[in-house]
């Protein structure tokens, strides 16, 4: 049966290449029409000022290290005094606390005390430039430097840009004068970076004792993706409803060590070499089933002739599909559960054969799996009893689905139209992990957005070199968050 089906796969694939060879209108001609929504153009955002206040955000290291010891806190107490000095209509609207020392979370009072609260969250804290690695940089990472028409440096993308145009956003309705229906809690958390125990985790703890129940919140997640699918131009806007999971499974190994002149025939390094290598051949299993198809979905009509017919027929072409998913990182994230091998340790002198050595992976976990499934695969692909294998402190699945049929779905897809007119919208998996997982417990309608245009080449810019965002994108991402505040305010 599986051979047949092979035959006619092979058959139609030669049908389909040899019709994408002869067709000349084969590349999609589909155009969106819709335009950003004329009271978003409207909006009258002094466009220098607010970059000025961007760049002024970069410039304060507020940079999250694991060793808390090593952190440089007044960075952090100047930046929320900068907030403070920035926003000040806003600062007069909202009540403002400190929680975790370093993170903060405002409470804009709504009038209609019958309505669930909003949340808006988002972290100041940046990741370190890695050292040695700042001379790389076109523009210094904390100079904050305005230049081609981009602000340059550590969090423009992630996420100080987020948070910047929140606070932008609440500044300029303070200034108008808006009083929201209902209550809006922003939250800028200062440790999301090193998993956000102290900041988010507390914040999310305080409002539970308070017995607060958030109608929805939104948080930092996917980007308007700009060519996700190879010849597919149309920007897909993904709405994180779920994160992946995570665990770091450690394998050691010992034997006996020894002097380098008479080595036996297996070796600490060999072994777990082996082993990796084995993990590498064969990954977890993908799967082009229930979400990922719902994300791709609304771009079919803006496929080439040749890729839609293959995602329309998913019956018959998913192996192919999953294939061509697997072979671009940030969509293989998306079909199934990954490993990274972040740390190989063995031997510390030149002629002396280790006696230990450990390996540790990191696995992101799709819905599909649980932390279970990852051992028993670890296990089923290395078949090696004398390697131990270690399931690490904080591991985690999969984040629970929030709905798409919820108003806060509708309401959220509807200010990304609204603000930037030529996108498509979509359902997500959001393949890394955010502050968001501390609240599932205050509500079940959590959604991941970015709203930044990325193209496949500004994914290294995240956590790496030369992060930078335009400013007539900055100055969109205002403008969506001035119209989210509006529409989400409301009653849904
Ligand atoms: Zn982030």
């Amino acid at each position: 049966m599986s051979l047949r089906l092979h035959r006619i796969q092979r058959f139609v694939l030669s049908v389909l290449l040899f019709s994408s060879l002869v067709c000349v209108s084969c590349k999609s001609s589909e155009k969106i029409t819709r335009e950003v929504d004329p009271t978003v153009e409207a909006y009258s955002i002094d466009e220098d000022k607010a970059i000025d206040r961007l760049s002024e955000a970069i410039q304060h290291k507020t940079v999250s290290l694991e060793d808390t010891t090593e952190i440089v806190y007044d960075q952090y107490d100047d930046f929320i005094a900068f907030l403070e000095k920035r926003y000040p209509h806003l600062h007069q609207k909202v009540e403002k606390q400190r929680i975790g020392k370093y993170s903060v979370l405002y409470k804009w009072e709504g009038n209609e005390s019958n309505l669930k609260p909003a949340m808006l969250i988002g972290h100041y804290d940046v990741v370190p430039v890695s050292s040695g690695s700042d001379t790389l940089w076109t523009y210094s990472p904390y100079k904050g430097a305005v230049d081609e028409g981009f602000v340059w440096g550590r969090g423009t993308l992630d996420d100080k840009s987020g948070i910047m145009s929140i606070m932008e956003a609440g500044e300029y309705l303070a200034e108008q004068n808006f009083n929201p229906d209902r209550t809006i809690y922003v939250a800028l958390h200062h440790d999301e970076e090193v998993g956000g125990v102290r900041g988010a985790q507390r914040i999310a703890e305080h409002l539970q004792d308070k017995g607060v129940e958030l109608a929805y919140l939104v948080d930092e997640g996917l980007p308007i993706a700009e060519e996700i699918i190879e010849n597919v131009e149309v920007p897909l806007a993904m709405i994180g409803i779920a994160s992946k999971g995570s665990v770091n499974i450690e394998l050691a190994y010992n034997q006996d060590g020894g002097h380098s002149s008479m080595p036996p025939r297996s070796s600490v390094i060999g072994t777990l070499s082996n082993a990796v290598n084995r993990i590498e051949r064969k990954p977890m299993k993908a799967s082009y089933r229930g979400l990922i198809v719902e994300t791709f979905d609304p771009l079919i009509p803006y496929m080439t002739y040749t890729q839609r017919l293959a995602f329309n027929n998913t019956w018959l072409f998913r192996r192919i599909i999953k294939n061509k998913l697997s072979n671009n990182p940030a969509t293989n994230a998306a079909l199934r559960t990954t490993a990274a091998k972040t740390i190989f340790e063995a031997g510390f002198k030149e002629n002396v054969l280790p006696v230990e050595g450990r390996v540790i992976i990191n696995f992101r976990i799709h819905p599909n799996d649980t932390v279970e499934d990852v051992v028993e695969y670890v296990r089923d692909r290395i078949r090696n009893d004398r390697i131990n294998i270690q399931v690490l402190d904080r591991a985690r699945n999969s984040s629970p689905v929030s709905s798409t049929k919820a108003m806060p779905y509708k309401m959220l897809k509807r200010t990304i139209e609204e603000s930037f007119g030529e996108v498509l919208v979509s359902p997500s998996l959001f393949i890394a992990a955010s502050d968001a997982r501390h609240f599932h417990d205050l509500t079940s309608n959590i959604y991941r957005f970015r709203p930044i245009r990325a193209r496949h080449e500004d994914r290294s810019r995240i956590h790496g070199i030369d992060e930078r965002i335009s400013t007539e994108n900055y100055i969109e991402m205002i403008r969506f968050q001035i119209r989210l505040i509006e529409n989400g305010a409301a009653e849904l």
